[in-house]
């Protein structure tokens, strides 16, 4: 069985809408799909039809953007009820963090010579609830400044260059306790990917868990094959889930193809019977795995 748990569509930053995203797996025989959208819901209802109407079982998530220790961190949430007031307000603060530095980036790209303005970022991302970087980089590419996404991130957007803008973010030990209240389950997203490592050992990670993480995304192509091993066993030797998935983009992301990492039927097994006991627990109307 072919699980992939992390990918986002054109609700976030993905290039494909949410049917296409479903379409998409079937044709790569994805048989369980995690559509994690940054920080939104809004993708789930159109996911939800279309995997009934190809036979792909969904799972739906979100990735939250979070900090922690100083630096961001990714943290994915499962099968949370969408309409908790708390984490509803938790995500608008996110995506109005994100809008709100849209324009400061812009300014420093017109700074640097380049001629770009919030309506280049409105016209290629027409479905996104809230627009970051990766639009802005699509709308350099539709402008001709750059080839690709990911030169636009490499010699603008990053940490360090120079139209780099910070945003807010929630605690991540605030939106593990989000999520688990939320009656979801917590996974956190390639911890050692561009995040800082030190914050995120075996320690870092006990205390987590403690608050309600149930798992670690290990197999993804940000994590050096070494560094999968080490925190594999980590991850084992804590009783934490261990995930593995694409984190697919479409077009967006180069070496993310779908089905390039896979989660194991037991370790969705796991998750998913923390899931039920977390929407018990929690009291709330939580959503279902779809199975067509
Ligand atoms: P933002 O949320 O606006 O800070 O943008 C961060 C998002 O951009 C990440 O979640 C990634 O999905 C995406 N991203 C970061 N680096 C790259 C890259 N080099 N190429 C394509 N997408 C990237
Ligand atoms: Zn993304
Ligand atoms: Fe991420
Ligand atoms: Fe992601």
């Amino acid at each position: 069985m072919r699980i992939d748990l992390h990918t986002h569509s054109d609700v976030s930053d993905g290039t494909l809408t949410p049917a296409e995203l479903v379409r998409a797996a079937a044709g790569s025989g994805i048989e369980v799909l995690g559509l994690t959208d940054h920080d939104t819901a809004a993708g789930w209802a159109a996911a939800e039809a279309e995997a009934l109407a190809t036979g792909v079982t969904l799972v739906r998530g979100m990735e939250i953007s979070t900090r922690h220790a100083g630096r961001p961190v990714h943290l994915l949430g499962y099968l949370v009820d969408p309409t908790y007031p708390p984490l509803v307000a938790a995500l608008g603060k996110i995506l109005d963090g994100r809008n709100a530095r849209v324009p400061a980036i812009l300014e420093r790209l017109r700074a640097l010579g380049i001629a770009i303005d919030v309506a280049d970022v409105r016209r290629v991302a027409p479905n996104a609830r809230a627009t970051g970087r990766p639009h802005i980089a699509d709308a350099l590419v539709d402008l001709g400044v750059v080839g690709h996404r990911d030169v636009a991130f490499r010699d603008l957007l990053n940490p360090g260059r120079p139209a780099y803008v910070e945003r807010y973010a929630a605690s991540l030990e605030e939106m593990v306790g989000l999520v688990v209240a939320a009656g979801g389950v917590a996974v956190v997203a390639h911890p050692w990917g561009r995040s800082d490592p030190a914050s995120l050992q075996a320690d870092g990670l006990a205390r987590l868990q403690s608050l309600g993480l149930a798992g670690v995304e290990v197999d993804h192509q940000d994590h050096s094959p070494a560094d999968r091993e080490r925190l594999r066993a980590i991850a084992r030797e804590l009783g934490l889930v261990v995930t593995g998935a694409s984190d697919f983009h479409g077009e967006g992301k180069i070496d993310h193809d779908l089905g390039c990492h896979t989660t194991s039927p037991e370790d969705l097994d796991a998750l998913l019977t923390l899931a039920a006991e977390s929407g018990r627990a929690a009291g709330r109307m939580t959503p279902q795995v779809v199975r067509p």
